[in-house]
């Protein structure tokens, strides 16, 4: 009873507050007009679906306060502040927030807290399926990966979920005797099953049934974070809460009784630093305590959403016995994904009939949608309790910024935030391949000698050849690339943990926009100039899985460094003046072709959902070595283990089809013409034609799928019988400058080199290219990828070469 009164007292405020809002039309601003330092209250976030539910997953509820921080260097996106973290909205996007002034009245949320409500559920027997597992689940940047890399050592596993290409790691660790699975699951802000993220862990908590959940949350940031705790709650999983960064809400000088927050909320919750390992030892125990505890029959603590809601998710749970409250909480929000659920029940239009009746009622009570009814109801729960629990530090003026932040004004600063971005990136490429190219030169010899050696014990023959030049040279060549992948991936690593990616991605946001993407893309697409392999593998960073394909796919458009010997040689053969001028312009094209894809591809088949470009930009922290290097080694195993397989694979079909069939006393000009290779070279001339290539070209085009690199050695056998020749030959140079075709004319003049280097450029990405895109995206996309981008390299080369001659 005592809970109706203060909900019908909460549900009158409210009502107040919205007809003052109606009698008074002209107080509500739109946030994007909010001039820079201004604090404001939003009203409401206009617009429906994913991206307004994002936006109120992310604070920006009725009443909540939000401070114009700045704008990026290039005007858009704008840094807000909203519950203590900070947030980039673009203006288009911030023009969807309703906001009042900063003081207007407003009910106070705190009344909406209703306590917890109980529900029992019968005990589970952990062991019955002979694992413990317990999974790690929390906002991204709270530290779970800190956590789980301090409890496993690291050991983990990478695991793939039904196509999705998001990760959870699974290690193990040791505690009183039993062996426990731990699941590092994506970072998310919510279980809605909006973002790939969400829809991973949902489905993950779902089809595997942790036997308890882990929650991570940033103590110091708790409002936010403890929103995902409430959609938990609901699971009826025993959970335990991990208030992380402990350290950093000790420093701040708040304070968080934690034995009344666990009362409020009903849940355990454990202290915890997890990148100095304290605390740790605690949650783990808390943890086994609730897994002991649940074997015999368990209360569950869940958020009482006030009388209304509870009667109606009590009558509709009846009807669906096998689901856990929040599911049946998402039927009457008439969530998709929930609503499928049901659909195969018998009752199934008799539940969602009651859940609609049920949700007018609710809207019609409450005077406002159900989505921001429950979120203003969850986060009022959260409020409540933090309102009894947390004393923040007297001393500190409110709407004060995080440590660390007076670095920010340099680092976005409007002049100084794209020098010091280019500066950064070009230190981290120059470490990348001047350092990594030292250890590139042992391993190339350390192969080289490995094939002599092998090359001088075993007997001449086939087995020999395709040892030394199929299964040695085509591992090698995935080996050579290690290095490097390994210091880029140790930078990225420091970039991510230091909260500049996330900086970076606020200051070219403008220009990435312009092409459909987010900035967090700009990255990978950098990393592509160096090597497509490591760039494709490094938009794991981006969240969002449209923007990670459109970027995927236009990366090989980004000149990598094999494409540049065949560019060099070509350059230096056939043009004398503004030779760097012609150069360039190949890589122009490049991003040229790059950026017309991706918006050809978000306006058509890879169109954009909004919730993307919501991007919280978390605070500033010193990077760890442990981390670093930890992320270094993961990226390292995976580069091996994936690509090593496809890899190996087509070195030895490349190798094998310009290898066979065999004919004594050939020189090896001979051989490589007379063989399949050869022959499926001169079989695509007439195809080649019109480019202006002759079938010479057209096999180096055919080998040059194995590596970009390859190019130059093919035309090197084929036009001077040495393999060994490379850019700077001058015999091959002289030679490409004197060949002739039949009729006495010369095969290459500058605009067939340069239809050749527009070829080189823009067709089929190398195999170890093709190799990562099947990682991070699946075959399907390796197909179209291929067709794609020699269909465009073949239609590039053929206008320029025609528009070129005719002129
Ligand atoms: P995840 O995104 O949840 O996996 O978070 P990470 O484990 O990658 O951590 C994000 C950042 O927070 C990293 O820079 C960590 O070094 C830092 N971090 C993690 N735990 C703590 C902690 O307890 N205290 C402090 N001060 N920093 C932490
Ligand atoms: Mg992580």
């Amino acid at each position: 009873m005592e809970d109706h009164s203060i909900f019908a007292n909460w549900n009158n405020k409210n009502k107040t507050i919205m007809d003052k809002n109606q009698d008074n039309k002209n107080i509500t601003r739109l946030l994007d007009n909010e001039p820079v330092g201004m604090t404001v209250q939003v009203v409401r976030v206009m617009g429906d679906g994913a991206f307004r539910q994002r936006l109120l997953e992310m604070g920006f509820v009725r009443g909540a306060k939000v401070t114009v921080l700045k704008n990026a260097p290039l005007q858009d996106p704008v840094e807000y502040m909203i519950m203590g973290s900070h947030i980039s909205l673009r203006h288009s996007e911030a023009a969807q927030v309703e906001v009042t002034d900063k003081d207007a009245e407003f009910c106070d949320m705190e009344d909406a807290f209703n306590g917890i409500v109980e529900t029992t559920v019968a005990g589970v027997d952990p062991m019955a399926d002979n694992v413990l597992r317990v999974a790690l689940i929390g906002n991204p940047n709270c530290g779970k990966t800190s956590l789980f890399n301090n409890v496993t050592g690291a050991k983990e596993k990478v695991g793939n979920y039904g196509g999705v290409t998001v990760d959870s790691k699974e290690g193990w660790f040791r505690i009183g005797g039993r062996k426990v699975q731990l699941v590092d699951l994506p970072g998310t802000y919510s279980l809605t099953e909006y973002s790939p993220e969400e829809m991973y862990v949902r489905t993950y908590i779902r089809d595997n049934h942790p036997d308890a959940i882990l929650n991570i949350v940033d103590a110091g940031n708790l409002e936010r974070n403890l929103y995902l705790t409430t959609q938990i709650m609901d699971m009826n999983i025993p959970m335990v809460v991990a208030l992380n960064m402990w350290d950093e809400l000790e420093k701040s000088g708040d304070h968080l009784d934690i034995e009344m927050m666990s009362r409020l909320l009903g849940a355990r919750m454990v202290p915890m630093t997890a990148h100095n390992g304290q605390g740790v030892k605690e949650v783990l125990q808390a943890v086994m305590d609730a897994i002991d505890e649940s074997e015999h029959q368990t209360l569950h603590h869940n958020v009482n959403y006030g009388t209304l809601i509870e009667d109606c998710l009590n009558e509709l749970g009846e009807k669906c016995p096998d689901l856990d409250r929040y599911t049946v909480l998402k039927i009457i929000e008439n969530d998709r994904h929930a609503i499928d659920l049901i659909n195969g029940q018998d009752n199934a239009d008799d539940v969602k009939k009651l859940a609609e009746d049920m949700r007018q009622r609710i809207e019609r009570d409450y005077n406002d949608d159900i989505v921001s009814i429950i979120t203003d109801l969850k986060y009022g729960f959260v409020r409540g309790a933090l309102a009894e629990a947390l004393t923040p530090n007297p001393d500190r003026a409110t709407g004060e910024t995080k440590p660390g932040y007076s670095m920010d004004r340099l680092l976005t600063n409007r002049w100084l935030a794209l020098p010091i971005l280019l500066v950064l990136m070009w230190l981290m490429f120059e470490a990348t391949f001047t350092l990594g190219a030292y250890p590139q030169e042992w391993i190339e010899k350390g192969i080289g000698w490995i094939g002599e050696w092998i090359g001088s014990t075993m007997p001449e023959g086939i087995l020999k050849d395709l040892i030394v030049d199929g299964i040695i040279g085509g591992v090698g060549g995935v080996l050579v690339f290690l290095p490097q992948i390994l210091i880029l991936f140790f930078f990225i690593s420091l970039l991510e943990d230091s909260g500049y990616m996330a900086r970076a991605a606020f200051i070219v946001d403008r220009v990435m926009h312009r092409v459909g993407l987010h900035g967090k893309s700009f990255i990978p697409y950098l990393i592509g100039f160096g090597c497509g392999v490591p760039a494709i593998m490094a938009t794991r960073t981006l969240e969002n899985r449209r923007d990670r394909l459109v970027t995927i796919l236009t990366i090989p458009f980004m000149s990598c460094s094999a494409r540049l010997p065949a560019y060099l040689l070509l350059v230096a053969a056939f043009f004398t003046a503004k030779q760097g001028l012609i150069l360039m312009s190949i890589y122009l094209v490049g991003i040229l072709v790059a950026a017309i894809t991706a918006i050809i591809m978000s306006k058509t088949f890879l169109k954009h959902d909004k919730t993307q470009f919501v991007m919280e930009l978390p605070p500033y922290r010193k990077p760890t070595a442990r981390n670093a290097t930890i992320h270094m080694w993961s990226k390292g195993k995976q580069y091996l283990q994936k690509m090593a397989t496809i890899i190996l694979a087509a070195s030895i079909i490349v190798w094998a089809l310009g290898y066979f069939p065999r004919h004594e006393g050939q020189t090896p000009q001979e051989q490589i013409e007379n063989s399949y290779m050869g022959r499926m070279g001169k079989a695509i001339e007439p195809l080649v034609e019109p480019l202006g290539f002759n079938w010479q070209m057209g096999v180096s085009v055919l080998t040059g799928a194995a590596a970009k690199e390859i190019v130059v050695s093919t035309m090197g056998v084929l036009y001077t019988g040495e393999a060994d020749a490379d850019e700077e030959s001058a015999s091959l140079k002289e030679k490409l400058q004197t060949a002739t075709k039949p009729d006495g004319s010369h095969v290459f003049d500058p605009i067939v080199a340069y239809s050749f280097m527009l070829f080189i450029l823009l067709y089929f990405p190398c195999i170890a290219a093709l190799a990562a895109i099947k990682r991070e995206a699946g075959w399907k996309w390796v197909a179209f990828e291929v067709v794609y981008t020699t269909g465009v390299a073949w239609l590039v080369s053929f206008i320029f070469y025609q528009i070129a001659t005719r002129l």
